[in-house]
């Protein structure tokens, strides 16, 4: 219940982050995260380390994403870190 002051992405977006769960990653979840900054034109200008992010996790294995990877959505998009790493 400590939602911080953080309009980087819009609120159907925010909703989706507030139900992300970074100790139990949501695949299904993680999708309509994906899909939704895909057609979002406001989160898409909003973030770009998160497109970053989500265009590695469509470009992973089609027959799974490595549970790492999906953490590493996770944790960028739950805990809003952009500084996270340098890449
Ligand atoms: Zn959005």
């Amino acid at each position: 219940m400590s939602q911080e002051k953080m309009n980087t992405y819009c609120q159907e977006l925010a909703e989706l982050v507030a139900a992300c769960d970074p100790d139990n990653p949501n695949p299904e979840l993680l999708e309509k995260i994906e899909r939704h900054v895909e057609q979002c034109a406001e989160c898409q200008s909003a973030e770009s380390a998160l497109d970053r992010t989500v265009r590695a996790f469509r470009e992973a294995e089609p027959r799974g994403v490595s549970s790492q990877f999906e953490q590493s959505l996770v944790d960028q998009l739950c805990r809003n870190d952009d500084r996270a790493d340098q890449a």
